[in-house]
């Protein structure tokens, strides 16, 4: 064991290992709504889908998913309008109503699980385990912004000289566009707009034109809990034409986006090309997420992580793992474990209890993503078998695996179940850095037992989320803010203490007594 650290330039001072643990828990009891994502303990045995079996399964058989009409230029400058109208009485409405309305919604949606389970099932064939999480995930973003909101819009009397008076108050900015993924349909959506409006900001929300059912439905529900219509309007419709219509508009106070890296630079670049006020624009993109595993890591647990992170939601979030760096050590071990996890994995109609990776969002994303498989099977070396077409089910890509040469060689993120493998030896901290080169900043994963390297890499990460010793997706709000920095995204933290002031304008009020 010391000899093979030797080679990792560990100091016999530094062989201060962790305690083995398969399984890493919070540490203090939470409140249910806070256990986000990625706490089964194994895909497609979620014991939250199993308990409520009976309801997911009734709302399935009665989902209907609504059809949308797309919104035309017109309707489009008519919303805006009445969303820069509407802005003042709900901004200067007192905070505690907003909250109320947005603490009624998360009831309302907590109270609706199975039937907004059964919605993105059926729209975003999200697996049951996905759902059910994504919907808790959706209360918990309605209530902590609630929650937020209050705590920082609270006046703030300032100390100054005697004499003067000085208070520090939040309000809103103004009219937002809410610009949400397909891959987190309800929790993004529902986040993003949670966030404006409780700040006292009337939203323009348009969401992915691959979901917009289950955002239809959202509103819907928000509108019901006393979210005035006009502070709240859904628009429907591809981002190249009532995205961008909506981020040309001149009145627009700030924009928040979640999607892809691109898409980001060309709103940043249409806000900046227009006269009038600097736009604030909230971004989250991808990454090109790396797991670093050394030679002391447990291989059991960095199997089950790899496969959760890589491979849960079909890859389709971008926190997901895409480059497992592993120490050469152990590299031969742990890949075939992760092989053996890939193959019990149950491929299929997320409509299936069991189905633990369904099918991929739609014809345009399999084709991508199968056109740079190709491209790495022709390449490299691949670690699973070549998957079957199937038939019935055309989107469907089951878990790939492939040996890199370097980290460098991973160029671009793969929005689905495609895991690239490198081999490292040496110093970790000169793989880090390789990783910090690629320009991308979400997650890493940190696989070690020496306590005081997982720090040291820790502080050495250019990245805004950080797991050790467990899967790397899944933030839970209020517990690990989310987000990223350089190509992943402009920050603030969702779910964390300082999202909401990006969307708040700052007034200091000094009065001479
Ligand atoms: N917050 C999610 C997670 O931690 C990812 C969000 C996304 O994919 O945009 O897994």
């Amino acid at each position: 064991f010391v000899h093979q650290l030797a080679d990792e330039s560990v100091g016999m001072e530094e062989l201060l290992v962790s305690p083995l643990r398969l399984e890493t828990k919070a540490a203090f009891p939470l409140p249910l709504d806070l256990y986000g994502a990625g706490r089964a303990n194994s895909l497609g045995r979620d014991l939250a889908v199993v308990a409520q079996r009976d309801d997911l399964l009734a709302a399935h058989a009665v989902c209907v998913v609504p059809t949308v009409a797309e919104a035309r230029s017109d309707e489009v400058d008519a919303a805006v309008d009445r969303a820069i109208k509407a802005f003042d009485a709900w901004n200067h409405a007192p905070v505690a109503q907003r909250a109320a309305a947005l603490r009624f919604a998360g009831d309302a949606l907590e109270a609706q699980l199975p039937r907004f389970c059964a919605l993105l099932v059926k729209e975003a064939h999200k697996t049951w385990s996905d759902a059910v999480s994504e919907v808790r995930e959706a209360v918990d973003f309605l209530r902590f912004y609630a929650n937020e909101a209050e705590r920082i819009q609270a006046p703030q009397t300032l100390p100054g000289p005697t004499g003067e008076s000085n208070t520090l108050r939040l309000e809103g900015r103004g009219a937002w566009v809410c610009i949400s993924p397909w891959n987190f349909p309800l929790a993004i959506f529902v986040g993003q707009v949670a966030a404006a409006l409780a700040t006292g900001n009337t939203v323009l929300a348009k969401p992915a034109e691959q979901t917009p059912a289950v955002a239809l439905e959202a509103v819907k529900l928000l509108h019901a809990a006393g979210i005035p219509a006009n502070a709240l309007q859904l628009l429907h419709g591809p981002g190249e034409t009532v995205g961008a219509a909506l981020v040309a508009q001149p009145g627009v106070a700030g924009v928040v986006f979640t999607g892809s890296t691109q898409v980001a630079k060309i709103i940043q670049r249409a806000l900046a090309a227009k006269d009038g006020p600097i736009v604030p624009l909230i971004a989250e993109t991808g990454g090109i997420n790396a797991m670093l595993v050394d030679s002391t890591a447990l291989p059991e647990q960095v199997a089950d992580a790899v496969v959760q992170s890589a491979f849960r939601s079909a890859g389709q979030r971008c926190s997901a793992l895409r480059l497992l760096c592993v120490h050469e050590g152990i590299a031969d071990h742990v890949i075939e474990m992760i092989q053996g996890a890939a193959k019990e994995l149950v491929v299929g109609d997320t409509a299936d209890l069991a189905t633990d990776v369904g099918p991929l969002i739609d014809a345009d994303a399999f084709e991508g993503i199968q056109r740079e498989v190709q491209r790495l099977r022709a390449q490299v070396k691949a670690l699973l078998p070549e998957p079957a077409p199937t038939a019935a089910l055309p989107t469907l890509m089951p878990p790939q695996m492939f040996e890199i040469g370097a980290v460098a060689d991973a160029k671009q993120e793969i929005f689905g179940p495609v895991l690239q493998v490198v081999r490292w030896k040496g110093d970790p901290l000169a793989v880090l850095q390789q990783i910090n080169a690629l320009g991308y900043g979400l997650t890493l994963g940190i696989q070690t037992r020496i306590d005081n390297r997982a720090q040291a890499l820790a502080r050495a990460a250019r990245v805004g989320n950080v797991y050790v010793n467990r899967n790397m997706i899944g933030a839970v709000v209020g517990v690990q803010p989310f987000g990223g920095e350089g190509l992943s995204g402009t920050g603030p933290k969702a779910g964390g203490p300082n999202y909401l002031l990006r969307f708040c304008a700052e007034q200091t009020l000094t009065i001479n007594t």
